[in-house]
């Protein structure tokens, strides 16, 4: 067997790692961390160390690690048929039926399933089937799409415009022209203290309304935003937001794309963040959730009324000009198939509610009135901490000092992994959603002891 020493060295050596820094990794100032088994929430290093993952990866691994029906289901697959493309008209078993079973699940309005591998290349599609979607009704100048600052949309060239977060853009020359930013729906941030939550939202909703008419409504394609934001800093909508904003598109004739990469599947103890706050969207980005992240797998789920521009267009013009040669890959499709059985049998969706509102409430009780402690919130299995230097100043901390980061670490040296979230001191938790009670008082218990080691 290779030793740590060699894999270590390898891995400075050859491994271009995503969203790490490149400089500090190759100097060896940060270590190199193997991961080798999953099982229930916990995974555990190549060193023997067993950490309880309270972010199931990128919250993605809903049904937790090991399941055994998912492997299995990948291995028949395999040997059965590796690989057919879905072009013109071809499919297999597993990703026909895999279709089937999101539309069952989906919110009514939904008709079909475009599958890809990630949720930045869903997202991709979202766009490319919007442009041609108004280029089909003759609107050839209704192009550009909204994301609010703060959203996540992925890190493709559109995707990674889509993202309104600073890192993202910086550098590689983004956004690009088509993609403008609104206001983040983010309560606890407003600048004006004294708006309820509705009137934030109407506030929001306002904001906007003014940019639509700032670039002309003729120019807005659509808007795209997470039902929670999510890598932006965890952060459920204020009361009425969705409403407010679906008002406003509705009024200026703008698409919807409701982005449900991490809500999509049970996270928030419904099945899609849709139904739980009642978004109509004209598309939904699905990933993750999708095969809990046992094989690569997205769902752009298409409404009937955007499907029937989309059929219109192909009588014009043939054929649909979009594909990859994995689309709908039939190992992802089984690993689908398996994943949404198993997160109907385990009941998972129920579960992320129930222990969700159990996790907060323990949270709450425990850190609730901590001096550093600014926000505790959360819905569902998403649940974030938000530390401020001031709490009465509601001051937040230099970043650089790495607050967030700082209590991370602790955490991880008391054997729970939370995420540092990008733009702020927040610790985010997003973990399988078979979490227990038990385990969700371990993470609290965890970050009792890391809080009180960082702010003594
Ligand atoms: N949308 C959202 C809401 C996400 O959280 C993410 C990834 N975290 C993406 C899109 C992009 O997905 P991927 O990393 O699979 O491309």
């Amino acid at each position: 067997m290779l030793t740590n020493d060699q894999l270590s060295l390898w891995d400075r050596e050859n491994f271009f790692h995503p969203s790490t820094h490149l400089a500090q990794f190759a100097r060896g100032e940060m270590p190199s961390r193997i991961i080798k088994t999953g099982e229930g929430v916990y995974i555990t290093d190549r060193d023997g160390n067993r950490l309880l993952d309270a972010f199931a990866g990128l919250y993605c691994v809903n049904i937790g690690y090991g399941r055994q029906e998912v492997a299995e289901a990948i291995a028949a697959q395999a040997r059965e048929l590796a690989y057919y493309h879905s072009y013109v008209g071809h499919g297999t078993e597993a990703s026909i039926t895999l279709s089937k079973m999101i539309i069952d699940r989906a919110p009514k309005n939904m008709s079909k399933v475009y599958f890809g591998l990630s949720g930045s290349d869903a997202n991709e599609t979202n766009i490319k089937l919007i442009w041609y979607y108004n280029n089909i009704l003759g609107r050839p100048e209704k192009k550009k799409i909204i994301s609010r600052w703060r959203g996540y949309h992925g890190s493709g060239l559109m995707t990674g415009s889509l993202t309104g977060l600073e890192l993202f853009h910086k550098k590689f020359d983004l956004p690009l022209a088509q993609v403008i930013h609104t206001e983040a729906p983010y309560y606890f941030r407003r600048e004006d203290q004294s708006l309820s939550e509705e009137e934030f939202s109407a506030y929001c909703a306002n904001e906007l309304e003014k940019l639509i008419l700032e670039e002309g409504p003729d120019t807005i394609a659509a808007f795209i935003g997470e039902p929670v934001l999510g890598t932006g800093g965890l952060v459920p909508p204020p009361a009425g937001y969705w409403t407010a904003v679906q008002d406003v598109l509705k009024k200026y004739d703008i698409l919807l794309i409701a982005d449900e990469v991490v809500t999509g599947f049970g996270r928030l103890g419904s099945m899609f963040g849709s139904d739980h706050y009642g978004i109509e969207a004209d598309i939904i980005t699905s990933a993750k959730g999708l095969t809990s992240a046992y094989a690569p797998l997205s769902a752009s789920i298409v409404s009937d009324k955007v499907w029937k521009v989309l059929e219109q267009g192909t009588d014009q013009l043939g054929p649909i000009g979009h594909g990859w040669t994995y689309s709908a890959h039939p190992i992802g499709a089984a690993a689908g198939v398996a994943n949404l059985k198993l997160i109907d049998e385990l009941g998972v969706v129920e579960n992320a509610g129930t222990v969700g509102s159990y996790f907060k409430k323990a949270m709450t009780e425990a850190l609730g009135d901590h001096p550093n402690v600014g926000d505790i919130r959360g819905e569902g299995l998403m649940l974030a901490v938000e530390f401020v230097e001031d709490r009465n100043a509601r001051r937040f901390f230099e970043p650089s000092l790495a607050t967030g980061g700082k209590v991370a670490g602790a955490l991880l040296k008391r054997g729970v992994i939370a995420r540092a979230m990008p733009q702020g001191d927040i610790i985010g938790f997003a973990p399988p959603l078979c979490l227990s009670n038990a385990e969700a008082d371990a993470i609290v218990d965890a970050m009792k002891g890391a809080v009180g080691e960082v702010f003594s």
